[in-house]
């Protein structure tokens, strides 16, 4: 869940996510009261990361949006200028965000851009943020010696040290 979530205002807003908020992993996607655009589910269950949720996505709460709203958005995004970035399913996302007053969790500008101009809120996923605590750490890949900071050679045994990222705790 983004940090700027707090849990008073997670239990009483209705939050709705586009794809790649779901498959960042950051969101609690079955403890978070939110509304799953089924074009969005469908993106999920196509995506290789299906099998990670495979199991539970049944249980979201979905919806399609009326074709009425979707109007609304695309006319908003047409003379926004963001309507040749948006995909269909982004377009359910500001729809369906726009029917429930909900709030959308996603990281695309563009669909940011014409949220804000229907005056729906949205919240960012922090994908930037995750970019930005990637740790590195050098291995031989000969020896299996490991150094936190950066060095061309392995003291070791002499063999090129090779960059890996290491996940955050
Ligand atoms: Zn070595």
């Amino acid at each position: 869940m983004p940090e700027e979530i707090s849990s008073k205002e997670s239990s009483t807003t209705i939050f709705v996510p586009d794809t790649s908020a779901i498959l960042t992993g950051k969101i609690d996607i079955y403890s978070l009261n939110s509304i799953v655009p089924e074009s969005v589910l469908n993106e999920i269950r196509k995506g290789k990361e299906s099998r990670i949720y495979n199991d539970g996505l049944h249980i979201l709460k979905t919806a399609t949006p009326t074709h009425q709203s979707v109007e609304i958005v695309r006319e908003a995004a047409k003379s926004s200028g963001d309507i040749s970035f948006l995909s269909s399913t982004d377009i359910d996302v500001i729809a369906i965000a726009l029917e429930v007053k909900g709030v959308i969790l996603s990281d695309d500008y563009s669909l940011q851009n014409v949220a804000s101009k229907l005056n729906i809120a949205f919240k960012p996923c922090g994908l930037k943020g995750i970019e930005k605590q990637i740790k590195w750490e050098f291995r031989c890949k000969a020896c299996g010696l490991r150094r936190r900071e950066r060095v061309e050679f392995c003291p070791v045994c002499g063999h090129v040290m090779t960059r890996y990222p290491v996940q955050k705790q």
